[in-house]
């Protein structure tokens, strides 16, 4: 069984407050994760070892995106994000313990 089978995929914005090195500006980015979210149950088909794989598994967050245009527009030049994790594990409740998620649901969304 393969480990993607442990595992709910999805893809999720996240606003990080980054600074330019090249500006030193401050301002809050939307960076793209891939969401893994630990399934609730294995599927019947596994066996003993999946299962053991199963219990030590761990919602968990990958960064996908590794540069961002500034948003300063006197500066507007690309850098690496840095100070946030590339990969974050979550708790049991499947909350990061980092930022705030871009929630598309939101009726607030766009109108701020
Ligand atoms: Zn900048």
């Amino acid at each position: 069984m393969d480990e993607r089978d442990f595992f709910d995929e999805r893809q999720q914005n996240r606003t990080h407050r980054l600074n330019c090195p090249h500006c030193h500006q401050p301002n809050d980015y939307e960076l793209n994760w891939l969401v893994r979210t630990k399934k609730r149950q294995l599927p019947p088909r596994a066996d003993e070892l999946d299962r053991a794989k199963f219990a030590k598994a761990r919602s968990y967050m990958l960064r996908r995106d590794d540069l961002v245009g500034c948003k300063n527009v006197r500066c507007r030049k690309r850098f690496e994000v840095s100070g946030v994790q590339s990969v974050v594990f979550m708790d049991e409740a499947g909350k990061p313990p980092v930022s705030r998620p871009v929630d598309p649901d939101d009726d607030n969304f766009g109108n701020r």
